[in-house]
């Protein structure tokens, strides 16, 4: 029997009040993104907690990054402690944002109300829950007295929610995701607590234009609609593409199955003039913003093309493109341009490597079963760890269910809180030993 390592499991234990109270802390500081509220003030909190635990604390304001303003600060925390012997580091990375509550809540979402035994709140698991667990499993360690190698680092993110570019991005453009400062990372997104979360599809998102030619709206005849060769794309979409896409299935374990093959998502399509705000007051008379009658030249829509690991982005961008080349065949007067908006390419952390065996082995010791290996449909700031820090040794694995990320009531279980923070502490100090099994 291991006595330190089950005295560390039995302090996390005792500490369950202190994670359900960090969990609601951070809830009640409102870092909705899009604006970006709040950030300085969460990264400040995470940060002076840190500090009194005995770690070097670092604020990084990403300045002139998009939506960085003085009024919206994109300032992201990061401390780390080292420990008595030279070895690697492990990094425990969140993401400090949120997205907007929407509606249908029947708690107040800033609140952090806990019923039940679960914590609830916009955040609660994506993925202030996460933070909080990796905070009180570092602490623990600290505290505890277990000696151990190499490093322990803490980061609170912004921006994910938006893409990451002002925080794990940013980070990693200065060195932060990168050896041989840091050796392994997790990303305590709400995969549960027995899931361990290898990898993401790829991502292209691009915008397509049709072009057409002004004319009045009397006489369309004279002009050619942008719109209507929009149509045209998307029918061919519909049609022939998405039936093809469908029936490309990968190996990767992408978590939900249905998202085990390529997919297209049309986020947007705008053609014409800007919407009117056109009414008729009690008198039939009109008010507001009356429209124009034109013809469209311009029409645009956003597509988002999630692709699997056997495929590559050369080829996926290019199929559209064919699709559009042959409507400039077929179809008369029809033009277009493309313009490529993001792209990350699939990622998927080896199984044997150190970080997935580590945090495999401490699921089955505190859990007393297996964890299952997933993919995730969409990316998340792993994305930028491997493409800007190139650092492969990273998963997604924390407290809450997936499903419940973005949706009114979000919550998380305080018992996943608590397992976590132990799976957490337990894989990290087997990874500051350059992957050794505790002694
Ligand atoms: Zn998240």
């Amino acid at each position: 029997m291991d006595t330190s390592h089950d005295a560390l499991l039995r302090r996390i234990e005792d500490r369950r009040d202190e994670v359900v109270a960090l969990t609601q802390e951070l809830i009640r500081i409102p870092t909705v993104n899009p604006p970006g509220d709040a950030y300085e003030a969460c990264a400040r909190h995470l940060g002076e907690r840190l500090a009194r635990a005995g770690m070097q604390v670092e604020y990084i304001r990403a300045r002139g990054a998009p939506g960085d303003s003085d009024a919206f600060p994109r300032t992201s925390v990061v401390a780390r402690v080292e420990g008595s012997t030279p070895g690697e580091c492990v990094h425990f990375n969140g993401h400090i944002d949120v997205v907007e509550p929407g509606p249908g809540w029947t708690v107040d979402p800033f609140a952090a109300l806990v019923r039940e035994g679960r914590v609830y709140g916009r955040g609660a698991c994506d993925m202030k829950g996460g933070i909080a667990s990796a905070v009180i499993a570092v602490e623990s360690i600290l505290q505890s007295g277990i000696p151990f190698a190499g490093a322990l680092e803490i980061s609170g993110t912004v921006d994910e929610e938006s893409g990451g570019y002002a925080g794990v991005g940013h980070l990693a453009s200065l060195g932060y995701f990168s050896k041989p400062r840091v050796h392994h990372v997790v990303i305590p997104e709400p995969l549960g607590v027995d899931r361990i979360c290898l990898g993401h599809r790829g991502v292209w998102w691009g915008e397509v234009e049709t072009r057409g030619r002004i004319a009045h709206g009397s006489m369309p005849f004279l002009g050619d609609s942008a719109i209507l060769h929009m149509g045209a794309f998307l029918h061919e979409l519909q049609a022939t593409l998405m039936p093809r896409l469908a029936q490309r299935r990968t190996a990767e374990p992408v978590e939900p199955p249905g998202a085990r093959v390529s997919t297209l998502n049309v986020n947007s399509v705008h053609g014409g003039q800007v919407e009117q705000t056109y009414s008729m007051d009690a008198q039939g008379r009109p008010t507001g913003d009356l429209p124009a009658p034109v013809v469209a030249h311009s029409c645009r829509a956003v597509l988002d093309r999630r692709f699997i690991a056997e495929e590559n982005l050369e080829a996926v961008r290019q199929e559209v493109i064919d699709l559009l080349e042959e409507l400039r065949r077929t179809r008369p007067g029809f033009d277009y341009a493309v313009r490529d908006i993001m792209n990350f390419l699939p990622t998927a952390t080896p199984r044997d490597a150190p970080v997935v065996l580590a945090t495999a082995r401490a699921i089955a010791r505190v859990l007393g079963r297996e964890p299952s290996f997933i993919a995730s449909p969409g990316t998340y700031d792993q994305k930028h760890i491997v493409r800007t820090g190139q650092l492969r040794d990273c998963i997604a694995y924390g407290p809450g269910i997936l499903d419940l990320a973005h949706q009114p009531d979000e919550y998380v279980g305080i018992q996943e809180l608590v397992d976590s923070a132990q799976v957490m502490a337990l894989a990290a100090l087997q990874l500051t030993r350059g992957g050794q099994a505790p002694a």
